[in-house]
């Protein structure tokens, strides 16, 4: 009986062996190996929330400096305390003065504890992954208290606002802070102004994936289908959304830019 299972096995065997390509039956491990170009070093953060060596800091608790307002580019009007940014609803949208194309993008975020409304005017702001003009114009991301609170699916937390509906609901409640970790590919465009390459966004709600590799359609909009309209670099933009509710606030934001796609 096991002279006979020994037997077996090795006419199983010498068939694999006949079938398998001649190629790598005589390659070499070496055959394989790339040794070049060597990856940039790059020294993490204390923690994984810390920004990296080539971070771009754009808010790190002191200052604006790398703000302005969405409006009229003068000195953002948001406000700075105790390592926070809040928003001031009466000075609308802030954007950073530097423009990006792909990057990854880490923020943090709070809905106050003392929040109040439901559905969309319960803390709404957003980021715009790509500013491409005044108001709400470009691609946003939702930030919206979306602990318990109802509201259509394709704009709660997390949601690529209208396009597409976030994986999961990993929101903490209101009073915590929450991350925001993305990865923007930016779309690209041909010189008569159509889309080469659309836009993707992956993106991570404290530490879990919400958004894998979504393709967009166009930018962001609250009435209608959305369209792309070319643009070769843009800024990122925060939402101070006019509903009732009280401010939410921001901390440490940080984005890496990416090579082109
Ligand atoms: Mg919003």
């Amino acid at each position: 009986m096991q002279i006979s299972t020994a037997a077996t096995f090795c006419s199983a065997a010498i068939v694999a062996l006949s079938v398998w390509p001649l190629a790598q039956q005589r390659g070499r491990p070496q055959d394989t190996e790339v040794w070049e170009p060597v990856p940039a070093v790059v020294t993490p953060g204390a923690t994984d929330s810390a920004p990296p060596s080539d971070a771009i800091v754009l808010f790190d608790g002191t200052n604006l400096d790398q703000w302005v307002s969405t409006a009229d580019k003068s000195a953002a009007q948001w406000t700075v305390a105790n390592g926070v940014l809040t928003v001031n609803k009466r000075a609308g949208n802030i954007e950073t003065k530097r423009s990006f194309t792909s990057y990854q993008l880490h923020m943090e975020w709070r809905i106050p504890g003392n929040i109040t409304g439901a559905d969309q005017a319960r803390g709404n702001s957003g980021v715009f992954l790509a500013s491409t003009g005044r108001g709400d114009a470009g691609y946003e991301l939702q930030i919206l208290d979306s602990y318990n609170n109802k509201t259509y699916v394709n704009g709660q937390a997390g949601s690529l606002y209208k396009q597409a509906i976030p994986l999961v609901n990993a929101m903490r409640k209101p009073g915590e802070w929450q991350t925001y970790d993305v990865v923007w590919i930016a779309p690209r465009f041909n010189d008569d102004g159509s889309v080469r390459t659309r836009a993707y966004v992956t993106a991570f709600h404290n530490g879990v994936l919400i958004q894998h590799h979504v393709e967009l359609k166009g930018e962001t909009l609250y009435i209608g289908t959305p369209a792309y309209k070319k643009y070769d670099a843009a800024p990122i933009k925060l939402q101070a959304h006019g509903d009732p509710s009280p401010a939410i606030s921001f901390r440490n934001i940080w984005v890496r830019e990416l090579p082109p796609s």
